[in-house]
């Protein structure tokens, strides 16, 4: 790495530790040139992605919105609010875990629901309507009835295409 002081080109690693409990490598640096030390730190890129909407606009992953979404879904509803934290840092962790710079607005949908779906059918069903706009009442009816049968092993998985792609 280049001397953020002079600028040359190399500088040397006189002490390498872990630090953050290991989550961080931290480095001690020196210039050759300039015999000046400096501090580097390297972490895991955790960054959460961009979220493309459906009209092409990028925003940033907003985590008060999701909250907002989940919440507003589980309005009088009997969960914990532990369990609705769970439910955010698990979405979140599966959107980390994919290492995209971008994802659509509808993978976070479509996690969302999934999310719902085990913690609670009613909010589900809340969420579900409003998200996937249910064209008409037999489709909401479906969904219901889908619901009432119970968890099925195909239900397990991240849904298929969403109707539409809301965010
Ligand atoms: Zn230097």
């Amino acid at each position: 790495m280049h001397c953020p002081f002079c600028a040359f080109a190399d500088t040397r690693v006189v002490d390498s530790r872990l630090a953050d409990e290991g989550g961080t490598v931290r480095r001690r640096r020196e210039c050759p040139q300039c015999n000046q030390r400096f501090t580097t730190f390297e972490r895991a890129e955790l960054a959460l992605p961009m979220v493309v909407k459906t009209d092409g606009r990028r925003e940033s992953f907003n985590e008060d919105k999701l909250q907002r979404g989940l919440t507003r879904a589980l309005s009088k509803r009997p969960v914990a609010t532990d369990q609705v934290d769970s439910a955010l840092r698990l979405i979140q962790r599966r959107l980390r875990e994919r290492g995209e710079r971008e994802v659509p607005a509808r993978l976070i949908g479509e996690l969302v629901m999934e999310a719902l779906r085990g913690l609670d059918p009613v909010a589900y069903v809340r969420f579900a309507s409003v998200y996937r706009r249910f064209e008409d009442v037999d489709a909401f009816s479906a969904e219901i009835a889908r619901l009432k049968e119970g968890p099925h092993p195909d239900q397990q998985q991240v849904p298929g295409k969403g109707r539409s792609g809301a965010d």
